[in-house]
Parts: C-alpha cells; structure tokens; sequence
C-alpha cells in the first residue's frame, strides 16, 4: 500500500478507536476501578467481574490490551512452562504471591477463553496462531462477555481514598480532554512500569524505575564493524574477579555493543564498569581452538570477527586465545527506552501478598509491572501480570461482597 494511503488508514483507524472511546460513559460509582487495562489490568478487571463486581477498566491508551501486541516480536510468548519465583528479582514475594498452581491457572484462565497454544524451545509457549492478537483478542472479549465496561482514552490523574472509598479522577487524552470523577470501593493498580504519580497521594513507596531487559552498551573491541553480526556464545558477568550472571545463547552484536536474549537477560544484573566475558567458541577447548586457526581465522570464527581481532590482538593465536575469552566492559543499558521491563515500582513490602491488597492503603491493590517484580525473558514477565490480575482482581472483587 503506497505510504499516503497507508498514514491516511492508520489516521482513519485511530478516529475510529477515538471515536468508539467517547461514546463509552465513565459511570459516578463502580465496585471495583482498574487503573490499566494492559496484560494485569484485563486479567484482573476480567476476574472481578466474574466474581460478581462492577467493574470499571481506566486505559489511557486508544484501546486496552496494546502493549501485548508488541510481545514476543508480535507473537507473545505469553507463559513459561518452567515458572519459578527463583528466576524474579523477588523471589520471596513471588513466591508467595505464586503458588504451585501458578502454571496451571495461567493456562487453565486462557483455556477458558479459548486460545490454543504451542511450545517452542526453553518452555516457552506462544498462541497457536503465533499472533500476540490473538492473546489481547481473547482478552477482550472474555472481559466483554463478563461484562467489564473497559473505558480506553482515560489517563488516570489522581486517587484519593475518602471515607473508606477511592475517588478516582481521569481525564480523556484525546479529544475534549473533559476529567470524571469515578468512586469505587476498590481499586486496582495495574499501570505498568514507570513512576505512577498518584501513588504518592496514596502514600505508597516506589523504587525509582531503570530500565532492565535490554541491550547492553559495551567498550573493549572495535565494535563498529560487527554491527549485526551475531554469534553464538557463552557470556559471563563479572564484578570484583566474581562471576555475577552467566547467560548462553545467539548475542546479536551492535555497534553500541550486544543485544539479543542472553544479553538482555544479563541486563537485569549488569552495572557500569562490569566486565562481559564471551566466549565465541564454546565447543572448543583453547587448544582446540588454536589448532583450528593455525592457517585461517576463517573457518572458525565469523569472518568479520575474525577480522576486528586479528586487527585488535596481532596473531591468529591471540586472536583465537581471546576469542575464547572475549573482554568487554559494560557502560550500562542501551536503548533503554525500547527496554522490555521497567524494574522499580511500588515495593512489595507494602502488600499482602495472598491478596495484593496495601496494608495501609485499604481498598488500594496492585498487580503486574506497577509492582516491583521483574522477571527473565521467556514469558516470565508475562506470567507475572496474569497471575497478579488473577490474586488482585478476585480480592478487589471479594472485599466489595455484602
Ligand atoms: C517489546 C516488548 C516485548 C515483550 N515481550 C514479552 C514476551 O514475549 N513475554 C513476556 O512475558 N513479557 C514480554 N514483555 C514484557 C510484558 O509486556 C510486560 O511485563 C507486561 O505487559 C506487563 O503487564 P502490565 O499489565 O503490568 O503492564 P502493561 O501491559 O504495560 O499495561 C499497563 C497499562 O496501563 C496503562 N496506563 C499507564 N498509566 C496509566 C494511567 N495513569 N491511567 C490509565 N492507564 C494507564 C498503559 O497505557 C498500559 O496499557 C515485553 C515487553 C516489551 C516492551
């Protein structure tokens, strides 16, 4: 489609959603307000409706459920098989938000709504149709069927807890830009990552937000040449002469430094001034190695590693030597605005963990990425925000009950 006609589609496409969201009503009073209506925030939304609440979901998106789309490069790789608290930044709280069921309430929710899924390497599981829409699709209509008014284009600006309810303002993004004003006797927090500002008039604690599951900008190697390159390795964080993290897999180098799954996983403990061990052959002992490349680099290494450190160390025998031990400095997160994972958040020392509910905030419950949990790549984060929904929605839903 030529690119007018396209901007045209997109601009038609975005009136319509703008469009669909104006004529949805923000009622006065509801039991229970989601502040989010991402991955956590429909889950929980779906949940508490089906436990009998009136539920109202506050997006401040053009429609919910957007960030899933972008999942799993549009594929959403929406759970792990191999679930375990050990992998989060913390264990204790996951682990007890969690239970053993967690893996099959996560598939036993979207059985329910009617997705199909396949397994791929490492426990991950995608939807059959490999499409992160089918994920929010199925999301949206279950919250539909139970009758979730789901209320896109509202940022949520302000919370207050008056008198044993929460008095929650929005104000449309878009158009008007008209505020409401919306008491519920619950409220769920399901904002994602970032600062949330109204967690302060709630008076709960954040971690300030960095950004985690990304690339990370490395020195050591003249990296410019070997943008796009990537190569199978072994990686090892170091700090202090002590291995911190060690990661294996496809590191996709850039000319910033190294992306790809291992290194974005390694970004969750990396610090400026660490040290990134590679070793680009794996499967060879040194010897190995040098035996291999007494007449051309070319054979074993990438040709255009090859190069850059033949270049950089002199001989083919240095050069093979540090290819097995291959030393970068990290500088800290790259394109960090692109980070899959915000860590930081509200503090988990703040809720129960058997019910998401804020020990000083009655009525106040978070779930997903607004709390500071974060996990590895492989559906963990994911994981997370449904479970969460799940725990925050049912107790919202259940505090409201005569
Ligand atoms: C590119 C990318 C790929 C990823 N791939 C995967 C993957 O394959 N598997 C995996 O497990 N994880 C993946 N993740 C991580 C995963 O998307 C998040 O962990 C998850 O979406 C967090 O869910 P959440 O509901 O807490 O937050 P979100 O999904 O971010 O939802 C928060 C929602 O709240 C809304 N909001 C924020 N502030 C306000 C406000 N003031 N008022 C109203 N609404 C507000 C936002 O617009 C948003 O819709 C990926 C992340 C990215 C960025």
């Amino acid at each position: 489609m030529p690119r007018k006609r396209r901007r045209e589609s997109r601009a038609q496409r975005r009136d319509a959603l703008l469009r669909d969201a104006m004529r949805v009503d923000v009622p006065s009073r509801a039991d229970v307000c989601v502040v989010g209506g991402g991955a956590a925030g429909l889950v929980a939304g779906i949940v508490a409706a089906e436990s009998g609440a009136h539920v109202v979901v506050l997006e401040r998106d053009l429609e919910c459920g957007r960030t899933i789309l972008a999942t799993g490069n549009g594929r959403c790789n929406f759970v792990n098989r191999r679930l375990d608290p050990a992998s989060y930044n913390d264990p204790v709280f996951v682990g007890a938000v969690c239970d053993a069921s967690w893996l099959d309430d996560v598939l036993g929710f979207f059985r329910e709504c009617g997705l199909a899924w396949a397994e791929e390497a490492e426990g991950r599981l995608y939807p059959l149709s490999r499409q992160a829409a089918s994920v929010r699709n199925v999301l949206l209509a279950r919250a539909r069927r139970a009758g979730v008014l789901l209320a896109p284009a509202r940022e949520v600006i302000d919370i207050r807890l008056v008198a044993g309810s929460a008095l929650v303002r929005c104000q449309e993004l878009h158009g008007d830009e008209r505020c409401a004003s919306l008491g519920a006797s619950s409220v769920v927090l399901a904002s994602g990552g970032g600062m949330a500002s109204f967690a302060t008039n709630l008076e709960l604690s954040m971690r300030a937000a960095s950004p985690v599951l990304c690339p990370l900008a490395c020195t050591g190697i003249d990296l410019a040449p070997l943008d796009g390159r990537r190569v199978h390795t072994k990686l090892s964080l170091r700090r202090d002469g002590h291995e911190v993290a060690r990661e294996h897999g496809e590191v996709l180098f850039r000319d910033y430094g190294v992306s790809g799954i291992a290194a974005f996983n390694l970004s969750r403990h990396a610090l400026a001034g660490d040290k990134l061990v590679l070793d680009l052959l794996p499967g060879l002992s040194v010897e190995q190695a040098v035996a291999l490349a007494a007449h051309t680099l070319d054979g074993v290494l990438d040709p255009t590693m090859a190069k850059v450190l033949l270049a950089q160390y002199g001989s083919r025998g240095e050069a093979v030597a540090h290819a097995k031990r291959l030393e970068l400095r990290v500088e800290g997160p790259a394109e960090s605005d692109r980070a899959q994972v915000s860590r930081g958040g509200l503090s988990t020392d703040q809720f129960s963990p058997a019910t998401l509910e804020a020990h000083d905030a009655p009525g106040v419950y978070a779930c997903g990425e607004a709390l500071d949990v974060d996990g590895p790549c492989g559906g963990f984060n994911l994981a997370w925000s449904w479970k969460s929904g799940m725990v925050a929605g049912r107790a919202a839903a259940q505090a409201v009950q005569p």
